[in-house]
């Protein structure tokens, strides 16, 4: 373990860099994987540790400009998960550029990818899941050495490593970050596919966490399965989505997160715009607004590129956060999560999802957890009377 579970953000930065490939993402803690060094092929260079976005100071300056923001072109609000904004800030890079962003693979694995400007179709839509970077950083730097342009995309801890591991300053590097409640893990994901998988009889080909088919403010959740079978439903009937919501299946690093602060890193950072309804009445709703932060000269140049074609209104960082708390503030570590990856261990993925997603963290779940330890206790002694 190279930096404790609450810092570490699981990106892998220090892997791409180890000249001696001698650290891999292998140390199961909490459902995520951890970095492991091993140490008889390391020769102490500390390589691994000057990359890592933890020990540097975060660079970031408060927003030159905050939008609500929606895109006039309706295929493009289709296929985005809020107002657009990401495909719009691809359309103005020049030809040539690069993006990367994360992209679902065969297994449903989230992991990030380099495409060229023609291929950013396939990175539409958010994926609640954690993505994986092993790999990319070094990809992104080999681009960017070679003079070429690039728009990263991630939450921001993935790229502030990319930034740790750069290590300077890139003009042809271009950074948009999304606004983040936490990254779930991607191992009981994994399961939970499985486990739809088997109730469905086929192989899941697609997993939409945020269809509009009901519109952008009721949210649904749609399963695709080869067998064409197709499964539209409520996020509340998702016990993963629930898991997500209720902050179980984040990872440690997420409620000790140094990026959820006013001064941010990234050129843009874009979010969903909640309850722009009570504020500004610009917007038709249903099909989805976007907040989007410009954070810098070279954001503010993008954006001047893109203002005629999307509606905008100027607001403030207070009106985007009202409803987005997670964009300034932490959320509280509960004793409801430390039961749920000791379940993890032990009960089968349905009953473990099902279990804790139909309880809020008032008085029902909390003599729940009663019930459940004095259970555990009497089990204890009993076997130890057995013994
Ligand atoms: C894990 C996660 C948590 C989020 N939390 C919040 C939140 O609390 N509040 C909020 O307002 N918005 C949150 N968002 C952002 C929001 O869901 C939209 O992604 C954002 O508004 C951009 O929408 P869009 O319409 O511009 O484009 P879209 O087409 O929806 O955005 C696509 C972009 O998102 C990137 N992306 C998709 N999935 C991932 C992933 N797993 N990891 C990294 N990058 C990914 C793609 O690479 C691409 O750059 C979150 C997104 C993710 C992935
Ligand atoms: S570089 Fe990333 S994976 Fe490695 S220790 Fe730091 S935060 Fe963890
Ligand atoms: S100290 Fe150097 S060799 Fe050892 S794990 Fe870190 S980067 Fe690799
Ligand atoms: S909440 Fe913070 S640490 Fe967690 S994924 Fe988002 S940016 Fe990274």
């Amino acid at each position: 373990m190279l930096i404790d579970y609450v810092k570490c953000t699981c990106c892998g930065a220090c892997v791409d860099a180890c000249p001696q490939n001698c650290i891999a993402l292998t140390d199961f803690h909490n459902g995520f994987l951890y970095p492991q060094i091993d140490s008889n092929r390391c020769i102490n260079c500390k390589k691994c540790e000057s990359v890592c976005h933890v020990s540097h100071e975060i660079k970031g300056s408060a927003s030159l400009l905050c939008v609500a923001v929606q895109s006039k072109d309706d295929m493009v609000l289709e296929h985005a998960t809020s107002g657009g904004m990401f495909l719009h800030l691809v359309k103005v890079l020049p030809e040539g550029a690069y993006v990367v962003g994360a992209v679902y693979d065969e297994q449903m694995v989230v992991k990030h990818e380099v495409l060229p400007k023609s291929d950013v179709h396939k990175f539409c839509g958010s994926k609640y899941n954690r993505s994986e970077t092993v790999g990319i950083f070094t990809e992104v730097k080999k681009i960017l050495d070679n003079g070429k342009k690039v728009m990263f995309t991630g939450v921001p801890c993935q790229i502030s490593a990319l930034k740790a591991y750069l290590g300077k300053n890139c003009e042809n590097l271009i950074t948009c970050e999304l606004f983040c409640h936490g990254q779930p893990s991607d191992l009981l994901f994994r399961k939970y596919v499985k486990n739809l998988e088997k109730k469905y009889s086929s192989k899941l080909v697609s997993y939409c966490f945020r269809s509009k088919s009901k519109g952008w403010d009721n949210q649904r959740i749609v399963y695709r399965f080869a067998n064409g079978k197709e499964v539209c439903i409520k996020p509340e009937q998702d016990a993963n989505w629930m898991a997500f919501g209720f902050h179980l299946s984040l990872m440690d690093s997420c409620f000790h997160c140094r990026y959820r602060i006013l001064e941010r890193q990234a050129d843009f950072s874009i979010g969903d715009f909640w309850g722009i309804e009570n504020i500004k009445q610009n917007f038709n709703i249903k099909k989805g607004v976007s907040a989007l932060l410009i954070n810098t000269d070279k954001g503010q140049r993008m954006f001047n590129r893109i203002r005629s074609e999307v509606n905008y209104v100027t607001c403030s960082f207070e009106e985007i956060s009202l409803k987005n708390t997670g964009l300034y503030k932490n959320f509280s570590l509960t004793p409801k999560r430390a039961l749920f990856w000791k379940d993890y261990e032990t009960m089968p993925i349905d009953r473990l999802l099902t279990e804790y997603s139909k309880f809020d963290n008032g008085i029902r779940y909390k003599l729940a957890v009663i019930k459940k330890e004095l259970v555990r206790h009497i089990k204890l002694i009993k076997n130890r009377a057995e013994i």
